[in-house]
C-alpha cells in the first residue's frame, strides 16, 4: 500500500510520542481548568507524559470563562480603559492558572515551575489587545527542561522589546502561544487540549450531529479560523504552518486521538492502494457571532472615495472583513459601502469615520452588531461546479435571507441576521451531507 509522505509522518509521529523521548508542547484552554477538580486532572495528565519519558512543556489559559469576567469587571469601572491597564488586567487570568497548575504538579510528586509570556521570553510587537509575536526566546524554559521541570507558561500574553509593557494577543491567543514555544523549542508536537475530541464539520455545540474530522489541511483550518471557528486561533494555524509545526487538537476529558492539522503542502490527494482520492469537497461549516456590520451611507461614486474609508479604518487599527459597495443609485452620484468587523473595534472605528465624515462627504452611518457569519468551506470547491448553487438553495429552503455574500476559491461566506445563523448552518451542514450518525459529545465550557 502507498501512503503519502504526509501520512507516514504522522503516524510515526503518533508511534513516537509513545515510545521514545519527545518535547511536547500541551496547551489547555480555560474549560480544561475550570475549577480546582480540572487544574488536579490536568496536572496528572502531564505528570504521565513526563513519566512516559517526554520532556514537557505546559501552555495554559486562564479558568474557565476567566477572561470574559474581567472584561464585564474593567466595563463596570469604566467605558473607556487604557489598554495598556487592559492587558494588565487580562493577563493576570493566566498567572492563576499557571500557578495553580504549577502547584497542583508538584502536589503530585513532579517538579513545575511556572512562567509568566515575558519570562517565557514571548517577545511581542507593542500594539495591546492583539499584539504580534516577533521573536521567542525560551532559554528559560530550557533551562528548566534541562534541569528536570515540567515548565507552565502562562498563554496569550507577552511583552513589547521597545515599550517594555505586558501585552496580549487577542482572544483565544493561548493557541498562538503554544504553537509559537512549540517551534522555538523545535517541539516534536503542539497539543491543544480543549474540551471537544478535536476539529469537527461545524461546531459541535450548534450542529450535534458533526463528525470529527481526522486530519485537516492547515489550508483548510486557516479558512476555518479566519471564518470564525474558535477552535484554533488563526494566527496558531498560520504559525504552525509557517514552521512546520505538527498539531494535535484533542480533548482534556477523553483519550481518544483528536484531529491532526497537517502543515506544509496543502493535501489534495490522499492515495490508498496506489489510487488516487480526492479529498471530499468540503471540510466544514464554521460560524461567527463575533462581527458588526457597518454601512457607510451616501458616499459620492467617485474614485478615491472607498480609498478614503478604509485608510480611517485601518489607521484606526481595524480590520475589515466582508465588503460589498451597491451599485449607485441612477441619478443620484452616490452609493452605499458596507462592510463588516470585529464588534470589538466597533466603537473605534465608528469615532474614526465620523471624524471624516466632512472629508469623505457620506451622508451617515448605520451600525448593526445583530448579524452573524456562515462560512463553507473545502479545498475540493476549487474544482467542483455546483457547490454555491447547492449552498444558495439550501438557504433559500431554510426561509434564511442573505445579507452579504463574499467568496474565495475554497470558501464561501453570508451574512445573516444573528438570529438566523443557527438554522443557517444547520441547513447548510445537512445540504452537504456532513451530518453524522452519532452525536458529537461536548465535555464542558459554556461556549461563551
Ligand atoms: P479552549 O478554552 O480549550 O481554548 P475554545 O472555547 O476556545 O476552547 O474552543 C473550543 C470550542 O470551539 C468548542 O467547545 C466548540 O464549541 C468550538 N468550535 C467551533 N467550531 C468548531 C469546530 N469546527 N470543531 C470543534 N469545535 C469547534
Ligand atoms: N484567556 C484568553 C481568552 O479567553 C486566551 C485563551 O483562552 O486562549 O481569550
Ligand atoms: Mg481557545
Amino acid at each position: 500500500m502507498t501512503m503519502p509522505t504526509t501520512d507516514v509522518k504522522i503516524d510515526e509521529l503518533s508511534n513516537e510520542v509513545a515510545s521514545t523521548k519527545q518535547l511536547v508542547v500541551q496547551k489547555f484552554g480555560g474549560s480544561s481548568v475550570s475549577d480546582a477538580e480540572g487544574i488536579k486532572r490536568v496536572a496528572q495528565r502531564v505528570v504521565d507524559a513526563q513519566k512516559a519519558g517526554n520532556e514537557v512543556v505546559v501552555v495554559v489559559s486562564a479558568m474557565g470563562d476567566t477572561t470574559d469576567e474581567l472584561l464585564d469587571l474593567a466595563a463596570q469601572v469604566t467605558d473607556s480603559a487604557p489598554a495598556r491597564e487592559m492587558d494588565m488586567l487580562l493577563s493576570a487570568g493566566e498567572r492563576i492558572s499557571m500557578a495553580l497548575l504549577a502547584m497542583a504538579i508538584n502536589k503530585f510528586g513532579a517538579s513545575a515551575q511556572s512562567f509568566t509570556g515575558s519570562q517565557a521570553g514571548m517577545i511581542t510587537d507593542g500594539i495591546h489587545g492583539k499584539a504580534r509575536i516577533i521573536d521567542v526566546d525560551p532559554h528559560r524554559i530550557r533551562t528548566a527542561l534541562d534541569k528536570g521541570h515540567i515548565a507552565i507558561v502562562a498563554g496569550f500574553q507577552g511583552m513589547s522589546r521597545t515599550t517594555h509593557e505586558i501585552t496580549t494577543l487577542g482572544r483565544g491567543g493561548s493557541d498562538t502561544t503554544a504553537v509559537a514555544l512549540a517551534a522555538a523549542l523545535e517541539a516534536d508536537v503542539c497539543e491543544i487540549y480543549t474540551d471537544v475530541d478535536g476539529i469537527y464539520t461545524a461546531d459541535p455545540r450548534v450542529v450535534s450531529t458533526a463528525q470529527k474530522i481526522d486530519r485537516i489541511s492547515s489550508e483548510e483550518m486557516l479558512e476555518l479560523a479566519a471564518s470564525g471557528a474558535k477552535i484554533l486561533h488563526l494566527r496558531c494555524v498560520e504559525y504552525a504552518r509557517r514552521f512546520g509545526v505538527p498539531l494535535h487538537v484533542r480533548s482534556s476529558f477523553s483519550q481518544k486521538e483528536g484531529t491532526w492539522v497537517i502543515p506544509g503542502a496543502e493535501e489534495k490527494f490522499t492515495i490508498e492502494e496506489g489510487v488516487a482520492l480526492e479529498q471530499p469537497i468540503i471540510s466544514g461549516v464554521a460560524h461567527d457571532r463575533s462581527e458588526a456590520k457597518v454601512t457607510v451611507v451616501g458616499v459620492p461614486d467617485i474614485p478615491g472615495k472607498a480609498a478614503a474609508i478604509f485608510q480611517v479604518i485601518a489607521d484606526a487599527h481595524s480590520n475589515i472583513d466582508m465588503i460589498v459597495q451597491n451599485v449607485s443609485t441612477h441619478g443620484t452620484g452616490r452609493t452605499d459601502i458596507s462592510f463588516t468587523l470585529p464588534i470589538v473595534e466597533g466603537a473605534d472605528a465608528l469615532t474614526a469615520l465620523r471624524a471624516a465624515e466632512g472629508k469623505i462627504g457620506f451622508e451617515s452611518i448605520e451600525y448593526n452588531e445583530n448579524v452573524g457569519k456562515l462560512s463553507l468551506i473545502g479545498a475540493g470547491m476549487r474544482s467542483h461546479p455546483g457547490v454555491s448553487a447547492t449552498f444558495f438553495k439550501a438557504l433559500s429552503d431554510a426561509g434564511i435571507n442573505i445579507d452579504m455574500i463574499s467568496t474565495s476559491e475554497i470558501r464561501i461566506s453570508v451574512v445573516t441576521s444573528a438570529d438566523a445563523l443557527d438554522d443557517a448552518v444547520r441547513a447548510i451542514h445537512a445540504a452537504f451531507e456532513l451530518d453524522g450518525d452519532s452525536e458529537a459529545t461536548v465535555y464542558g465550557g459554556t461556549g461563551r
